[in-house]
C-alpha cells in the first residue's frame, strides 16, 4: 500500500520548518520547484513565512526566479463562515478540478494559527480527498499579528505553487475580519459561501465581503434546507443589485451547491471558467493583475518598513520604556511615538 500523502505532506511540514537551512541554495531550491517537488514547495513557503532576516534574501531570489511561471494559473478566494462547508466544498470542487487534469493547491488563511501553532493534521483532515490525491497540496497560511500584517505571506506562497506546477490555487478565509480585503486583492475570482435561510447580517459576514464577491454559493443546499436555499438564492440575489456594477462589466451571481452531496459544485466551475474566459477576452484578467502587483508592491514595502522597524533591538528596547511612560501616564502616547520615530531616524543616518 502507497505511504498516505496526508503523512507525507504533514511531516515534510514538520521537517521543513527544522530543516530550512538545508535548502540554503535559492537555485537549487528553485529548480526542485520548478520540477514540482511538493517537499521542496513546503520548504519554500516556511522559508518565505520565516521572520529570520537571513532568510529574507533568498526567499525573494526563489520569488523572483519563480515569478515567470505565475502567468497561466487561476487563482479563487473562497470565504464564509466556519461551519458553512468550506473543507467540504474545497474537497469536491479540488477534487474534481484534479479529476479535470489540474494541479490544485489549497492555501488556508488561518488568522488563529502562527507559525509554531498551525494546525497541520486539522487541515489535512479537513480534505479527506484532496489530502490523498498527488495532484493537490495543502497547506494552512498563518497569518502574523507581530509586523501587522494580514494573510502577509500568502501572495507570495501563490507564486511558488504557481511555479511548483499548480495551475490552480484555492485561497480559503474564514469571512469574518480582515484577512478578505487582502485575499481578494490576490485572486481572479472571489466566492463566497452562505448558508441557506439567513441574510448576511445574521451570518456574521461583513457587508464588504459581500461586496466584493464575484458570486456567492448557498450551501447545503440539501435535503429539509432546500426551500430556505431558494430564499436566500432570491434575497442575495436582490441584495447584490444593490451594489455599484463591477468594472468588468460581470453581474455577481448566485447559485445553489451542496458540498456534502456534491451538487452544483460543477456548475460553480462552469461559471469561474467562463468568468475567467470572459475577462482574459475583454482584457480585465491581465489589468487586474497588474493593479493587484501594484497593491502587492505598496505592501511589500510597507512590510520592508515594518521589519526594519519592529526587528531593531535599539527600537525594540526603546518601545518598551516608552510603553511603560504612556502606561504610567508619564508622557503622551504622540510624543512617545515622536521620540521613537525620531531615535529610528537617526539610527538609518
Ligand atoms: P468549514 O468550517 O466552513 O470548513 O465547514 P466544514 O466543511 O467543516 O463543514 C461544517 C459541517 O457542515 C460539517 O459537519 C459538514 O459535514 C457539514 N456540511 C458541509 N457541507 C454540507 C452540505 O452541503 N450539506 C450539508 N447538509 N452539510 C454540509
Amino acid at each position: 500500500m502507497p505511504t498516505s500523502n496526508l503523512n507525507i505532506d504533514a511531516i515534510s511540514k514538520i521537517r521543513s520548518a527544522r530543516s530550512i537551512p538545508k535548502y540554503l541554495d535559492s537555485k537549487n531550491l528553485t529548480q526542485e520547484l520548478l520540477q514540482g517537488n511538493k517537499i521542496a514547495l513546503s520548504k519554500a513557503i516556511s522559508l518565505v513565512e520565516s521572520s529570520r532576516s537571513e532568510h529574507h534574501q533568498i526567499a525573494n531570489d526563489v520569488i523572483e526566479a519563480c515569478l515567470p511561471y505565475s502567468a497561466n494559473s487561476i487563482r479563487i478566494g473562497i470565504t464564509g463562515i466556519p461551519g458553512v462547508g468550506k473543507s467540504t466544498f474545497i474537497d469536491v470542487l479540488g477534487s474534481l478540478l484534479t479529476e479535470l487534469g489540474n494541479k490544485v493547491a489549497v492555501l488556508a488563511v488561518d488568522p488563529s494559527s502562527s507559525l509554531s501553532k498551525g494546525s497541520i493534521l486539522g487541515d489535512k483532515t479537513r480534505m479527506q480527498n484532496l489530502a490523498k490525491d498527488p495532484n493537490a497540496f495543502i497547506r494552512p497560511s498563518p497569518t502574523r499579528n507581530s509586523l501587522g500584517g494580514v494573510a502577509n505571506k500568502t501572495r507570495e506562497s501563490i507564486v511558488l505553487c504557481e511555479a511548483t506546477g499548480f495551475s490552480i490555487i484555492l485561497i480559503e478565509t474564514v469571512g469574518v475580519g480582515q484577512s478578505e480585503t487582502a485575499v481578494h486583492q490576490m485572486v481572479d475570482f472571489f466566492l463566497l459561501l452562505q448558508l441557506p435561510g439567513a441574510g448576511d447580517e445574521l451570518q456574521g459576514i461583513k457587508r464588504g465581503i459581500v461586496e466584493m464577491a464575484d458570486a456567492i454559493a448557498i450551501n447545503k443546499a440539501d435535503g429539509c434546507n432546500l426551500p430556505m436555499a431558494k430564499q436566500a438564492k432570491m434575497e442575495f440575489a436582490r441584495a447584490l443589485h444593490l451594489y455599484p456594477p463591477k468594472e468588468n462589466g460581470w453581474v455577481p451571481k448566485v447559485v445553489l451547491c451542496s458540498a456534502q452531496e456534491n451538487s452544483g459544485i460543477g456548475e460553480v466551475w462552469k461559471m469561474i471558467e467562463k468568468y475567467i474566459g470572459d475577462n482574459k477576452e475583454n482584457g480585465h484578467f491581465l489589468s487586474k493583475r497588474k493593479e493587484q502587483n501594484r497593491y502587492w508592491f505598496l505592501n511589500a514595502v510597507e512590510e520592508g518598513l515594518n521589519r526594519n522597524f519592529y526587528n531593531n533591538p535599539k527600537i525594540k528596547s526603546e518601545m518598551d520604556e516608552l510603553l511603560k511612560a504612556v502606561m504610567e501616564n508619564r508622557m503622551s502616547p504622540l510624543k512617545a511615538a515622536e521620540k521613537l520615530l525620531t531615535s529610528f531616524y537617526g539610527l538609518q543616518q
